[in-house]
């Protein structure tokens, strides 16, 4: 494949109004260019990231599942997943830890306020 072989995805967007997705396949990555206003801003959107996770509900026009599928192919023979997987853990532990700090922060108020 060319450096300049590119595949276009589109996007749900929650305006309804699909973005585009570009992806370069690279012998060792790939480079994504989401038309969001945070890939604008060069930013790692979640449309990116939903859809190097293989997420095809968030696949605009459904016949594009076996574009999607090849990506994720593609992306099988790099780094991605591996930091993806890395991404995903932290967000799992991220989210637990608010869980605690809420539940300790309305214990302390129970003790501390009387309620
Ligand atoms: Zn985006």
């Amino acid at each position: 494949m060319s450096a300049n072989n590119h595949i276009e995805i589109l996007a749900k967007s929650s305006s309804g109004n699909p973005y585009t997705v570009r992806f370069y396949l690279e012998e060792d990555g790939i480079s994504a260019f989401c038309s969001c206003p945070a890939g604008d801003h060069r930013k790692l959107c979640k449309h990116v990231i939903r859809l190097i996770n293989g997420d095809d509900s968030i696949l605009y026009d459904g016949n594009q599942k076996q574009i999607l599928l090849d990506i994720s192919t593609h992306l099988q023979g790099t780094a991605i997943p591996v930091l993806l997987s890395e991404l995903n853990e932290s967000e799992i532990l991220l989210e637990n830890a608010r869980k605690n700090a809420r539940k300790a922060k309305k214990t302390l108020e129970k003790v501390v306020l009387g309620k």
